[in-house]
């Protein structure tokens, strides 16, 4: 039996390392655009100089050899023919197969501002190339000051390591506030002040609307909607990604905004698989990772079905101020309850409805934090433990007792 599998990502090397596992004798094929397998989550560190490309690896070296994988980095696949069963490389070969996974992942996006899509110092920051990429450009031009669109994770990823090189960052944000998924008003504004400190500049609750080029044609100034003029060496756009199948188009397989999959990540087509973020069904990476493990056991035909489907947790670091948000970031709908504690050091929110949490950040302490993505996920009901006792003190030993094995049993409904 022959799996190939598109990329060398998360949810790809799950699924190749599983796979080894429960299928020994398989052939096992991997073919990614990527010529490193490395982790997007540390792409930062690579930029800002604190890593090489091997340091930002998340398999050693000899992953491919050791699992006897033949890996073919570097090479593009354009194309599927799910009924001949083999799949186009941009090497002009075809590569057959007899259960397919696509796990292409996510390419970001550019907003149509003018000359945004056309102008040669726009930049991505999606994989190892995009950072390759601006560091040249950051050497050629001996960069100093650097606009990037979007205050998101990723956006923030790589005004940190600008900030490491000495280079002047602005950020511009339509919502009113840094890392509007994740933050609220006053946990946005602690991260706010830890990068104004080092040097960052940000414009919220406002757009770029335009821009002006040089003759090389490359961006020099971004006009934001309130005409200002901010003047920058090249652009950095983080304000979205979506899910890459654009390479897919002519093979047939449902797909709307990401291709479409069912519980067993089986895609429309006999035999292809799909997991990560091509399937639209997260963009995280601990769930691309389970979602290539259980895509890999029904392409071994060991039935699995995907049920987590609870995706909304993100643990972010940065100046050293550590924070956990999981769930809503504000009230959802009418009759909510906010709960929130505010020390020195610590700031932590939760939000419940009907006796159930919906949402919760704790920004500076967050330990013991395993338990609010289950009692969120799990929808528990928390109405009697909370009339003792306050829900930041909330614990598994709240829930459970041990049993005779040692193993944790369910206590309180
Ligand atoms: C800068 C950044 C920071 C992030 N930080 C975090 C974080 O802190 N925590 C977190 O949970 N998530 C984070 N994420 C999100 C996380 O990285 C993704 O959810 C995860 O990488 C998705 O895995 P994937 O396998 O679906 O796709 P990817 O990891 O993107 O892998 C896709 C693979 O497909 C290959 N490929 C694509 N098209 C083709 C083609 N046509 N032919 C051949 N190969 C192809 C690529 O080369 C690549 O190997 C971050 C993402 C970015 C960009």
């Amino acid at each position: 039996m022959r799996h190939v599998i598109i990329g060398c990502g998360a949810a790809a090397m799950a699924a190749a390392e599983r796979l080894r596992v429960v299928k020994p004798e398989d052939d096992i094929i991997m073919i990614s655009k990527d010529t490193d397998s490395h982790s997007r989550c540390m792409l930062h560190k690579y930029l800002g100089g604190e890593r090489d490309e091997r340091g930002i690896a998340f398999r050693g070296e000899d992953f491919f050899r050791k699992n006897q994988i033949m890996w073919a980095g570097g090479l593009m696949v354009e194309g599927v023919d799910t009924k001949a069963k083999e799949i186009a490389l941009s090497s002009g070969g075809v590569q057959p197969y007899d259960k397919l996974l696509i796990a292409s992942g996510a390419v970001y996006s550019v907003p149509p501002i003018p000359h945004f899509r056309t102008a040669k110092n726009v930049f991505g920051f999606r994989d190892l190339s995009d950072a390759q990429k601006i560091r040249e450009e950051i050497r050629r031009k001996q960069a100093k000051q650097v606009f990037i669109v979007g205050s998101g994770l990723v956006g923030l990823d790589v005004a940190y390591a600008l900030l490491e090189l000495g280079i002047k960052v602005t950020v511009a944000e339509m919502a009113d506030r840094i890392l509007p998924l994740q933050t609220d008003a006053v946990s946005a504004k602690a991260y706010q002040e830890l990068f104004e400190k080092a040097g960052a500049s940000f414009r919220l609750g406002i757009g770029a609307s335009d821009s002006l080029v040089n003759e090389e044609n490359e961006i020099t100034h971004v006009i934001l909607s309130n005409g200002e003029q901010i003047p920058c060496d090249f652009v950095v756009a983080a304000a979205g990604v979506r899910p890459n199948i654009e390479f897919l188009r002519d093979s047939g397989l449902a797909a709307e905004r990401a291709l479409t999959v069912d519980e067993y990540l089986r895609t429309s087509a006999e035999d292809v698989y799909a997991a990560g973020d091509v399937t639209g069904l997260s963009g995280i990476w601990p769930n691309a990772m389970d979602q290539g493990r259980v895509a890999a056991m029904n392409m071994a035909g060991m039935p699995v079905a995907y049920t987590d489907r609870f995706c909304i947790k993100n643990t972010i670091n940065f100046f050293g101020l550590t924070m956990l948000s999981v769930g809503a970031v504000e009230p959802v709908g009418e009759d909510c309850q906010v709960v929130v504690r505010e020390s020195r050091d610590t700031y932590k929110k939760a939000i419940l409805k009907d006796g159930r949490l919906l949402g919760i950040q704790l920004q500076g302490d967050i330990s013991g934090s395993g338990i609010w993505q289950y009692l969120i996920k799990n929808k528990i009901h928390l109405t009697e433990i909370l009339k003792t006792k306050d829900i930041f003190h909330v614990s598994y030993a709240d829930f459970y007792g041990m049993d005779e094995t040692g193993e944790y049993v369910y206590k309180v409904k």
